[in-house]
């Protein structure tokens, strides 16, 4: 698996809308046929389909007639980002800088003195409606400029960032063209066709493989969504039907009607089960769900903040991630199957936990399971410097999450009881 063609899908997926797009493309390319949520559905088995909601979060199944459970991979499209505001322009005297606020937990710091650039969705009057276009500027066209150490010469001691203050992108003189009116350009409409629109500012800068390690915009969780894409394109189709998640909005909580904690992997479940004459409840009681988003590798500079007896590097495999509230919904069950899943494929596993003093993060899995309750396993990449505008994580590691999610799709999971499994 080369990491060039893990760059040159970050580079196509600037936003959540594009990450959803991109998919759909491949999964299209790769014969799936696209569906409606608004349409009946009628399923072919072994055939391949895929459905969007929001224009932001994809599922794509592949069922055979029989099948026995859903094997479920699960990763999240969206980044932390400036989101541009509806009034974009924000024009002072010498100036225009754009509105912006956060969406999600950036570092803000990593934002600042680099080419920015701008994409996202609009919304545009047609002859008969509305429609979704997207947009991606591509070329700088923003940089969140630091003030000068000579008018801060505290500056190294540490800067506290406002995000209505500091973090407000220049974008041209006081006379700049308007937002609206370059991205309605780029799209060759009107400006005052466009009705809405959601655009972030993003970092547009390439990635890179140096000594070992890839660095690169959005890795968490796009390196996921990458080696889960392909883990289920490649899959030999086995008994239980495969499932593709893609969400948006894990980095403001999943709740919303695309996120996570929607009910659109349940509604699609429960239409796949329908469709094949399969009892829901029966089918997802057969199931493996892998949420699958980064870890964080143990810090060159500061290994403190790695629980000791759990630390992890990148280049040592796919990370199972633990936590004793649940955030990460690993169990010893979930754990137990993947590590029979990893060992299978010959990848290694890493067992990350927090410091017991640290809260850490949480991700997809233990909320997906509000909607869907199914055994669930945290797993990703190890990186360092996670939300960051430029994050860093092991060369191998995309590879070895390819294989770990590969092979659980092509793995067969028999509920004999509960707490007996016969793993195929
Ligand atoms: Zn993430």
């Amino acid at each position: 698996m080369e990491n060039t063609a893990l760059f040159d899908f970050i580079a196509h997926c600037p936003t959540a809308f594009h990450t959803a797009a991109t998919v759909c493309e491949a999964l299209t390319a790769a014969g799936y046929t696209r569906l409606a949520e608004s349409d009946a559905w009628t399923l072919e088995a072994g055939k391949g389909y895929f459905v969007s909601r929001g224009t932001s979060s994809v599922l794509a199944f592949c069922a055979p007639a029989d099948f026995s459970g859903f094997v479920i991979a699960a990763a999240h499209g969206d980044s932390p980002a400036p989101k541009i505001k509806e009034n974009a322009d924000l024009h002072g005297a010498d100036y225009t800088r754009l509105s912006v606020e956060p969406y999600g937990g950036m570092i803000f710091s990593t934002w600042l003195d680099r080419p920015l650039s701008v994409a996202g969705r609009v919304v545009v009057r047609t002859a008969r409606g509305i429609a979704v276009r997207l947009c991606d500027l591509r070329v700088p066209v923003a940089v969140i400029p630091n003030v000068a150490i000579h008018m801060n010469r505290t500056m190294n001691d540490g800067v506290k960032l406002n995000a209505a203050v500091d973090m407000l992108p220049l974008y041209g003189g006081a006379d700049a063209e308007p937002l609206r009116a370059r991205v309605a350009a780029s799209l060759g409409i009107a400006a005052e066709d466009i009705l809405s629109a959601d655009l972030f500012v993003y970092n547009p800068q390439a990635g890179v493989e140096w000594n070992g390690f890839i660095s690169a915009p959005r890795l968490d969780d796009l390196q996921c969504v990458y080696a889960a894409l392909h883990g289920f394109l490649d899959a030999v189709d086995g008994t239980a039907a495969k499932v593709l998640c893609v969400f948006d909005n894990e980095e403001v909580g999943s709740q919303t009607r695309q996120g996570a904690a929607s009910t659109f992997l349940y509604d699609v479940l429960r239409r796949v089960s329908a469709a094949y004459f399969r009892d829901y409840d029966a089918a997802v009681a057969g199931s493996l769900m892998l949420s699958c988003d980064n870890a964080h590798a143990v810090h060159p500079n500061h290994p403190e903040y790695a629980d000791a007896n759990h630390t992890v590097r990148m280049n040592g495999g796919v990370v199972v991630k633990y936590n004793a509230n649940q955030r990460y919904t690993t169990d010893a069950w979930s754990a137990a199957l993947f590590r029979v899943i990893c060992a299978r494929a010959g990848v290694p596993v890493q067992l990350y936990a927090n410091r017991a003093d640290m809260p850490g993060g949480s991700t997809l899995g233990n909320i997906a399971n509000t909607q869907v309750s199914l055994p669930t396993v945290d797993i990703g990449a190890a990186q360092l410097a996670m939300h960051s505008a430029y994050e860093t994580a092991g060369a191998a590691d995309t590879a070895y999450l390819y294989r770990a999610i590969k092979q659980a799709f092509e793995t067969t999971l028999t509920a004999l009881a509960d707490g007996v499994a016969e793993i195929v």
